[in-house]
């Protein structure tokens, strides 16, 4: 069975993205995700640690309303909007490659998008327990950044200037690390861009706690909240 905690599992690479747009690639997929598409093709995924496990950063109403209205959401909406069609059995990074740039599928790429975007975030955030950079990675920043401290301020910058609704990302490209930002659903599998961490800069995720300091709330979420551990899971 093919859920989205299981297919974000160990990451997701730019090849198996693609692939998973491919004819003969979507056809294997579909045969795994067959079976489970009668009952529900997609689920909310648990939240990885406790309401109140990010306060008072992330208050634990944010993350009730955040996660169990909005994301909960975007997963019900999808499975009404697939139930029925050729994607009913398809996984959710195929959903998104078969959908993406086309207007009139506009509807089932947002959600399937926001509900893959979503569970990524909450495993890029952890619990505040101090700052840790695998020194792999740490290397890696310094390489693509100058310092982690550049890379940081890079992402506080994206977050904070994407204009509307978005995210803001840390992603490899090929052997190099960027920071890319995206408007509403969009995602950076779809520039064929491998995401390593997100921060969610929609005014949902922050604007019960910092109204409309999203600066504020992007600083901190940096500095205390990201977990850099996901994202050397992510580039493995
Ligand atoms: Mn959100």
């Amino acid at each position: 069975m093919t859920t989205i905690l299981s297919s974000l599992s160990g990451g997701l690479s730019r090849r198996s993205f693609v692939a998973a747009a491919g004819g003969a690639s979507l056809a294997a997929f579909a045969g795994v995700g067959r079976a489970a598409a009668a009952a529900a093709p997609h689920v909310l995924p648990p939240l990885p640690y406790a309401d109140d496990a990010l306060a008072p950063i992330i208050s634990a109403q944010t993350i009730g309303f955040h996660h169990g209205k909005h994301h909960k959401a975007y997963v019900d909406n999808l499975n009404k909007l697939i139930a029925g069609t050729d994607l009913a059995a398809t996984p959710l990074e195929g959903i998104i490659a078969a959908t993406a740039g086309k207007a009139d599928q506009a509807a089932i790429f947002n959600n399937a998008a926001q509900t893959w975007n979503h569970t990524f975030y909450w495993r890029s955030i952890r619990p505040p327990r101090g700052e840790v950079i695998p020194a792999a990675l740490k290397a890696k920043l310094e390489t693509s950044f100058g310092s982690v401290e550049a890379c940081k301020q890079e992402l506080a910058a994206a977050a904070v200037s994407q204009f509307g609704s978005g995210w803001a990302w840390l992603v490899a490209d090929g052997g190099k690390l960027r920071i890319v930002k995206t408007g509403n659903a969009d995602c950076p599998l779809t520039q064929g861009l491998r995401p390593l961490l997100t921060i969610d800069v929609w005014e949902h995720a922050y604007y019960l706690d910092y109204q409309n300091r999203r600066a504020d709330y992007v600083k901190v979420v940096i500095d205390k909240l990201l977990d850099w551990e996901f994202a050397v899971k992510n580039l493995a």
